[in-house]
């Protein structure tokens, strides 16, 4: 992204986000004050260590889980403030979700998998959005088939176009690859990344994998909760460069100190 061009407004945002799972001697505080945002019509990854907080991260901006402390919107909605009811429409209407293990109904074919959203919504929804959706995952001849029926691969591209359906501002998409071999996956990234580019939807995808992120318009890094860097137009090449640090176990006990997070807001 050139210094001159306008960053979007935020589809998601954290501000000052705490999360601390249980308490006394045991608690852990899985984020710890992380302030992110992510751009409308833009691909966002999230790397960092295994335990460093991404899927917590994704589930509190996404209103799967709730913040300790700190804030999070959906555009200009803050999460805190709705009551489960609205909690509940907003995870719906606005909300996308992909998650590693796919999570599609086992008893509902692939068509009602993806319209599975409006119909508990009890909309039709656009229905030529859901039809052209089935084209562009490639599952037209899949269609009255059951999740086991189908590869991993297929699975993951109907979990897609179920998270698409509702157009919803944001795709929160947590190791959408995890589970698959890496031709499936790049099929998976090349959908969520057309998505943005051609459909001009927001994603925001945690991964480990710097093939993966190199898809993304720009990379996120969390290391021990707190955001540490980020880097625009990621190539793997960059990305698997910036991850050798943590790999070695060069993060200090503060790593926004050893590397301050560069060019937040161009
Ligand atoms: P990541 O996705 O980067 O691997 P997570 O967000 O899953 O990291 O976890 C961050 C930290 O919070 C880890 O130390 C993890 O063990 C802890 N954690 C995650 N979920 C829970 C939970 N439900 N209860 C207690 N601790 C949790
Ligand atoms: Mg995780």
């Amino acid at each position: 992204m050139s210094a001159a061009t306008v960053r979007p407004p935020d589809a998601a945002r954290v501000a000052g986000a705490v999360k601390v799972y249980g308490g006394g001697d045991t608690s852990v505080r899985a984020l710890d004050e992380v302030s992110v945002g992510f751009p409308a019509g833009r691909f966002t990854a999230i790397m960092g260590p295994s335990g460093s907080g991404k899927s917590t991260l994704l589930h509190c901006a996404a209103g799967l889980d709730t913040l300790t402390s700190g804030a999070a919107f959906i555009g200009d909605t803050e999460l805190g403030t709705l009551d489960d009811r609205r909690l509940t429409l907003l995870r719906r209407d606005r909300v996308g979700f992909v998650f590693q293990a796919f999570n599609l109904v086992p008893t509902l074919t692939v068509a009602e998998n993806i319209t599975l959203p409006m119909d508990l919504a009890g909309t039709r929804g656009d229905r030529e959005w859901t039809d052209s959706l089935i084209d562009v995952v490639g599952l037209r001849d899949r269609l009255g088939h059951r999740p086991s029926e189908l590869s991993g691969g297929q699975q993951q591209r109907v979990a897609v176009a179920r998270a698409l359906a509702g157009r919803p501002d944001v795709v929160f998409a947590d190791e959408p690859t995890g589970n698959l071999d890496s031709r499936s996956g790049e099929e998976v990234l090349n959908l969520l990344g057309g998505a943005v580019r051609r459909m001009g939807r927001t994603v925001v995808m945690v991964t480990h994998d710097p093939v993966a992120a190199a898809h993304a318009d720009e990379v996120v890094f969390l290391a021990d909760g707190r955001l540490v860097d980020r880097m625009a137009d990621p190539t793997a090449d960059r990305v698997l460069d910036r991850i050798k640090v943590f790999d070695t176990g060069h993060t200090s006990a503060h790593p926004t100190d050893a590397h301050p997070v560069r060019g937040a807001r161009p």
